[in-house]
């Protein structure tokens, strides 16, 4: 498959993924889809694209931890310290490689944005934001703190949804002592620093 305009593949991907996923995990797929669609709409990015990659960030999450090693070893996928020792970090690489070789998806945006959407990076593509914040923001979510003012500030200000969300998971991270991928602080930083500007 090229570039997206064939709805058909977008519908035969659904159900692969339906079937794949648990019926939760499958439900929150679906609100990021269509989230990444109406935030595309937003900022004049590709629907088609945005609801594909939505459909398609969490394609790798439903493995246990010692399965998504093997896998990635199995591929080749580099695994770092960090997700060494928390492997659910590990389904949005394997998701992007899936992505590709599963699926038959080609475009590299697309696949950039699955690869980034659990940790982002510095100087991230729009469509990576909106995935990001997208996967963060959808309808079944329901924890986060200022979820509120986060959802409607993504429709404002993207790269200000980015911070606040990168900072509440750093916050979040750190009252529980949960372990920190280096590359959220890093984006977390470079935004921080894109604001000054
Ligand atoms: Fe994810
Ligand atoms: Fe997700």
């Amino acid at each position: 498959m090229g570039k997206i305009e064939i709805s058909e593949d977008m519908d035969q991907i659904r159900k692969k993924i339906k079937h794949t996923l648990e019926k939760r995990r499958y439900e929150h797929t679906i609100g990021v889809s269509y989230t990444a669609a109406a935030m595309a709409m937003r900022y004049d990015l590709n629907v088609e694209q945005a609801r594909l990659a939505g459909l398609l960030h969490d394609c790798a999450k439903y493995m246990t931890d010692a399965k998504i090693k093997e896998v990635c070893v199995e591929h080749h996928i580099e695994i770092n310290e960090t997700e060494q020792k928390n492997a659910f970090l590990l389904h949005a690489k394997l998701g992007a490689y899936m992505a590709e070789h599963e699926y038959g998806v080609e475009d590299p945006d697309i696949l950039s944005a699955i690869r980034w959407h659990t940790t982002g990076h510095p100087d991230m593509t729009p469509l990576e934001k909106i995935i990001f914040v997208a996967d963060y923001i959808e309808p079944n979510r329901q924890q986060a703190p200022h979820l509120k003012a986060i959802r409607h500030l993504a429709f404002i200000d993207l790269d200000e949804a980015l911070r606040v969300i990168l900072k509440d998971t750093l916050d979040y991270l750190n009252s529980i002592h949960g372990e920190i991928d280096g590359m959220t602080e890093e984006t977390y930083l470079y935004y921080m620093k894109e604001e000054g500007k």
